[in-house]
């Protein structure tokens, strides 16, 4: 599942390939034919994401919502398209530039009242400028659900999936199954803030890598995929902390990674 660094680099990528461009908007796979219609030939002007929503801003107050969901992709690319093969739910096109996207959990035209809408139901991301880490940290530090439930939760911090989660409670030694109440205020602040460096990084690299150097087996030189992490899926293998065999349980239908070694409560 795309984590929201990934949708903000959307975001980016699209706004440099169509910003101020007007638009052929096609749905070759004829779902989306309704939408397309209403925002075929006018000028994209706005181009944002907020967690994992992306919000492109037409002529008109029109914009095209888009969540990727499990399975959704965008391709994109410079001069003519390639045929649309597959279900290319949206197809974009300028003069020079080409996207396409399939299989999103959600595409539809909104207006600008129902994105604020949808913002609105939405927490604070990392990612952006305008985040309210602090209205989120207080939600989340009135709950008894453990911090790991809470981190996942879209309406309270926007952006962070099962990756970001389980690193970022690990870098700051938090045992995932403290309840929100219980998570003192310098924690929340310090999370917060490492979850801003982490995902920033994701968007610059457009991976995710949240070891230190000194913490991997090949110390020098760009971090391989089997030193990326310090507990995400590394079930069963020594903590490159403690040693400890990293744990991996289900919850909420996702499995949570984490070093019992540790991440252990204080309190
Ligand atoms: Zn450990």
């Amino acid at each position: 599942v795309p984590e929201g660094h990934t949708v903000h680099g959307h975001a980016r990528r699209l706004a440099a390939l169509f910003g101020d461009r007007r638009l052929a908007v096609s749905s070759p796979q004829g779902r989306f034919g309704t939408g397309a219609r209403l925002l075929d030939g006018r000028i994209l002007r706005t181009t944002t994401a907020h967690g994992k929503h992306l919000f492109l801003g037409f002529d008109d107050e029109r914009w095209l919502h888009v969540h990727l969901g499990l399975f959704g992709t965008w391709r994109f690319g410079d001069g003519p398209p390639p045929d649309p093969r597959g279900a290319v739910r949206v197809a974009l096109a300028s003069a020079d530039a080409w996207a396409h996207l399939r299989g999103p959990t959600a595409c539809d035209v909104l207006a600008t009242d129902e994105v604020t809408a949808v913002r609105n139901r939405l927490g604070a991301d990392p990612l952006r400028a305008d985040a309210d880490a602090r209205g989120a940290g207080e939600r989340l530090r009135r709950s008894r659900s453990s911090v790991a439930v809470l981190l996942m939760r879209q309406d309270l911090v926007a952006g962070v999936g099962n990756v970001y989660r389980a690193e970022s409670l690990f870098r700051a030694r938090i045992d995932p199954h403290l309840p929100g109440r219980a998570l003192p205020e310098s924690s929340w602040n310090a999370l917060w803030s490492d979850l801003v460096t982490l995902m920033r990084d994701g968007l610059r690299r457009g991976r995710i890598v949240t070891t230190r150097p000194q913490h991997r087996t090949r110390r020098s030189g760009i971090a391989r995929g089997e030193d990326a992490y310090y507990v995400y899926r590394r079930a069963g293998l020594a903590c490159r902390i403690c040693g400890t065999a990293v744990r991996a349980e289900p919850l909420g239908g996702r499995t949570l990674y984490h070093c019992p070694g540790c991440q252990v409560s204080s309190g």
